[in-house]
Formats: C-alpha cells, sequence, structure tokens
C-alpha cells in the first residue's frame, strides 16, 4: 500500500515518521493509501522550513509582475486535469464528482484574482508631504507561511491563500487534512512544473504534530487555518502566542429565513441545495430554517416535495445529488445529534437514517432528514451538525426572527429569502454574520471578495481571498525621503 511522501525542497521524499493512518474512501470503504501521521512529522516541517527560507530570500527579489507569470501556468494546468482532479477529490471526500469540479472552479478564480497582485499589492506615495520631503508606503512579503485545512474542500481552500502567498513573494507550506491528503499530492504534482526555487512550496502531511510543529516554528511568520472552531481557537491562541500573524476560520450553524413574500417554489429549491449540497459538510450549509407567521404550512410543504426527491449514492455515479458523509464516526455523530433532538421533543418529518446504497453497503450513507420544531434552548438547534439535516421552526415575525438569527454562538452565514427591498437591507445590515445571502442560499464570496466569518466562526482580523489575503501575506514599510532642492538650494 503507497505510503504518501512530503514535497520538500522541490523533490517527493518520505516522511521521517513511521506512523501511518489509513485515507479511506467514504462511500465504498476502500484504503486508498496511507498518510504519515505522528510526531516524527515535526521532523518534516523543520525540513520543510529550512528549504522555504532559502526559497524566500530569492523568491521575494524576483518582481512582481515575474512572480505572477507562475499562476497563470498553474491555472492552465488546473484546468487541463480538472476532470483527473475531480475524480480524485469523489474519491477520498465523498463529494459528487460535479461537486468536485465546482471546488476546482473555485481554486482557479482564485488563482486568477491573485494574477492582480502586481496592482494589489500597490503603495501609496505622497510627494512633498512637508518642503523637499515624499513619503510612501511599500508592502513587503514576510517570510515563510503556512497554511492548515479541512476534510471538505481539499482543492479549493489551500487556494484562498496560495497563489496570493507566492504572488506577493513569500514561500509557503501547505498541510491538507490527513484524511483527504491526496487531492494536493495530485496539485503539487502541478506546482513541482513550475518555474520556481526548490522549497519555495512544500507540502508536509500529519495531524496535531505537524500543525504544533507549524506553530512553533520561529521562521513560520504567517498561519492560515481553516477548520473546526475549537481547533481555530487553539491555533490562533497558540500561533499568536508565538509572535505569528493568524487567520482561523472555524466552523458555523448558519441560519435561513424565509418571509411569507418569498417565492417559495425558488426559495425552497436553493435552500435544499444549500443544506443537503456536499452532504451537509459545507461551512456554508443552512441549517436552521426559520419561517415566519402564516407560509409556515406551505413552505414545509414545498421543502418536503423537493427534498425527498433528492437522490443519494456514489459520487462518481454521476445522476446522483448527494454523496456520502466523511467517516463512519461522522455518520455515527449526526445519527446521535438527530435521535438527541428527537428526544428533546424535535417532530421528524424526513428520516434519513437508514440509507442503504445498493452497492455500496458499508458507505457512511445519510439521506436528507428534516426535523420540524426543534426545541429553540437545546443543543441540536445550537450545534453544528455538519451533515444532511436541516432543522425547521417558526417565529412570528422577522424582528423574532433576526433576534434567533442574532443569538447563535457562530456567524459564518445568514440568509433571508424575500420579495421586499426593504426587509433585505434591513436583514443585510442587522444580522450578525460574515457573509449574508438575500435569496441565495450559499452566500460564498467570490474571490474577489474576503471570506469573512464573524464571532466563534473566525478568529483573526484578516481573511483569506482578494485584497484580505494581499493584506494578510504583507507588512506595510512606511518611508520618510528628504531630497533637498540642489537647484534652488531651498530646504
Ligand atoms: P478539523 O478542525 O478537525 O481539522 C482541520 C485541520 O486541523 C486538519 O488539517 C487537522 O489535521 C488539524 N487538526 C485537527 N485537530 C487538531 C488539533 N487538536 N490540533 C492541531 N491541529 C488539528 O476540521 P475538519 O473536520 O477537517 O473540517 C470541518 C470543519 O471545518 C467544520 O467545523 C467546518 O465548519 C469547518 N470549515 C470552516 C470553513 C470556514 O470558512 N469557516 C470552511 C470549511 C470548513
Amino acid at each position: 500500500m503507497e505510503i504518501l511522501k512530503n514535497y520538500i525542497d522541490g523533490v517527493w521524499i518520505p516522511s521521517t515518521s513511521k506512523e501511518t493512518i489509513d485515507i479511506v474512501n467514504p462511500a465504498t470503504q476502500e484504503v486508498l493509501a496511507k498518510v504519515p501521521f505522528g510526531k516524527g512529522t515535526q521532523k518534516d516541517v523543520d525540513l520543510a522550513v529550512a528549504s522555504a527560507s532559502k526559497a524566500y530570500l530569492e523568491w521575494s527579489k524576483v518582481p512582481v509582475l515575474k512572480r505572477v507569470q507562475v499562476l497563470y501556468r498553474l491555472k492552465t494546468l488546473m484546468e487541463e486535469n480538472t476532470e483527473v482532479l475531480a475524480e480524485i477529490i469523489t474519491k477520498e471526500s465523498g463529494k459528487t464528482y460535479g461537486e468536485s469540479v465546482g471546488e476546482i472552479q473555485r481554486a482557479i478564480e482564485n488563482i486568477e484574482v491573485a494574477c492582480g497582485t502586481p496592482m494589489l499589492m500597490a503603495g501609496d506615495v505622497i510627494e512633498d508631504i512637508a518642503t523637499g520631503v515624499d513619503e510612501m508606503m511599500i508592502r513587503q512579503p514576510l517570510g515563510v507561511a503556512a497554511c492548515i485545512t479541512p476534510f471538505n474542500f481539499p482543492s479549493m481552500i489551500v487556494f484562498w491563500f496560495l497563489p496570493y502567498a507566492i504572488a506577493t513573494g513569500n514561500a509557503f507550506v501547505v498541510k491538507p487534512s490527513e484524511k483527504v491528503p491526496m487531492t494536493m499530492m495530485k496539485i503539487f504534482e502541478f506546482l513541482d512544473q513550475l518555474d520556481i526555487p526548490k522549497g519555495l512550496v512544500s507540502l508536509v502531511h500529519g495531524g496535531k504534530d505537524s500543525v504544533d510543529a507549524i506553530l512553533e516554528h520561529p521562521s513560520i511568520k504567517a498561519v492560515s487555518f481553516v477548520g473546526s472552531t475549537p481547533v481555530a481557537r487553539y491555533i490562533y491562541s497558540k500561533g499568536t502566542a508565538n509572535g505569528k500573524r493568524v487567520q482561523a476560520q472555524g466552523g458555523a450553524k448558519n441560519p435561513v429565513v424565509i418571509l411569507p413574500d418569498a417565492d417559495i417554489e425558488m426559495s425552497t429549491k436553493i435552500i435544499a441545495d444549500s443544506v443537503y449540497g456536499c452532504a451537509g459538510q459545507r461551512c456554508l450549509a443552512a441549517s436552521t430554517i426559520i419561517t415566519v407567521d402564516d407560509q409556515k404550512r406551505q413552505i414545509k410543504d414545498a421543502l418536503y416535495e423537493t427534498v425527498k426527491s433528492r437522490t443519494t449514492g456514489y459520487g462518481l455515479d454521476r445522476e446522483i445529488n448527494m454523496g456520502p458523509v466523511i467517516t463512519a464516526a461522522s455518520k455515527a455523530r449526526i445519527t446521535g445529534l438527530i435521535q438527541k433532538g428527537i428526544d428533546e421533543g424535535a417532530k421528524v418529518l424526513l428520516d434519513g437514517r437508514n440509507a442503504s446504497i445498493a452497492g455500496y453497503e458499508k458507505g457512511n450513507f445519510l439521506n436528507p432528514t428534516i426535523l420540524e420544531n426543534v426545541a429553540l434552548d437545546k443543543e441540536l438547534i445550537r450545534t453544528e451538525i455538519f451533515g444532511p439535516v436541516m432543522s425547521l421552526i417558526s417565529m412570528k415575525n422577522i424582528d423574532d426572527a433576526l433576534k434567533f438569527v442574532n443569538s447563535g454562538n457562530y456567524g459564518n452565514m445568514a440568509c433571508l429569502f424575500t420579495g421586499s427591498g426593504a426587509n433585505a437591507r434591513r436583514f443585510r445590515n442587522e444580522a450578525d454574520a460574515g457573509n449574508i445571502g438575500i435569496n441565495i442560499g450559499v452566500a460564498a464570496p467570490m474571490a474577489q471578495f474576503p471570506f469573512s466569518g464573524w464571532k466563534d466562526s473566525f478568529f483573526g482580523d484578516l481573511h483569506g481571498q482578494g485584497k484580505h489575503a494581499i493584506e494578510f501575506f504583507t507588512q506595510t514599510k512606511v518611508i520618510i525621503e528628504r531630497w533637498p532642492n540642489i537647484w534652488s538650494r531651498k530646504f
């Protein structure tokens, strides 16, 4: 069985760790390969950073217009290899082939935006800020930066950071999720073909041990993290305590409000896609659906009809709408949460717990579940489920709905479905979340915009993507120069 190698100093090398864990196809339970894990991976981080530090000295002196040329090549390689990449994503993460292609497209869009770095990292100049004195602000790279990513988007999330980090002149270390590291192996085959210094980009496997080595390494200047809230909080506190710049995106529990004036057919279809897309394993998945006033019955019936026609199966079978969840443990956790909700008084409209897919009986499959009247003061309404479960609740009016939206610990996304501009305007101003959707079910910012997140969904200041990423991976330097006017001798 293949043991994945690290990519360090421009070559593929075995990990110094002898410990491994299995990478498992969630639909078939086939072991796809083994990935290095455990204490020994700390040494791998040291090797990667030593090489990255050298590469940085060379790369940071390359003009930015030349640096972005490698991104054009990377974009082409990603486009030419989308099919093979999508197949790997589906095999290791379980999402449908279409969802895999979609996330690669989002990754490519980040490369495209980062190609604008020659303008995006431009500084400011004020001439004659005092007589004979000019002042300017320039942006310089930080040195070596690293990212630590989750299982649910094996390709896309690294691209919220990597293209911007290298375009601005940094070296970059990637530590992918140990559950889905094979997608990055393929992407590093593309990075290997770029005209960049050895060690500029490195791939290091592992779990907590390699993460801790990243957080403790004095030469790593910045850390980008995406994953669950408890780990995000840990990364932020440990990374900043060690003097690093840190951006840490956490978990979510996203509420969606449907007002009586919404287009019910359109809204319910979009909401079902949001709740059940990627089997509910998206940080922007709608989770709690709030109906307001007298439309409750109609919305409930429309949601039920839309959801029950969705099909579950192996992601490589092109007709299906939803794949399995990532692990058997995750499936057990989700079914446990559904049961807890029922025990706490929720009514089951659709029970997805007994999914069995012909030919894939061992897979971690769940069909869509809809729970109604979920108790507002209980665990299910506050916990991130990260599975294909919709909780349906109802409120008297938009004021109560907004109060509920703002009462949660997370602040990743809040959405409103309405036909009223006034209600939309109020919601977008008053909802406490970093990403707002109006008649949109997955308010995922395009690459030009920061991937926002508030409250327990984000720790830090600058987010991934777009101008935020450019700022995150650069430090400002302000220079004041006096050049006496030698012709007039006035100074
Ligand atoms: P996770 O937190 O378990 O793992 C994320 C990364 O952290 C992995 O690389 C893992 O190896 C590492 N890690 C895990 N435990 C660690 C520990 N104790 N110490 C140090 N490192 C550790 O997350 P996951 O299960 O892979 O991903 C799902 C979570 O990610 C969900 O909560 C989801 O909402 C969140 N997510 C958030 C966003 C966002 O933009 N806010 C995007 C995608 C996913």
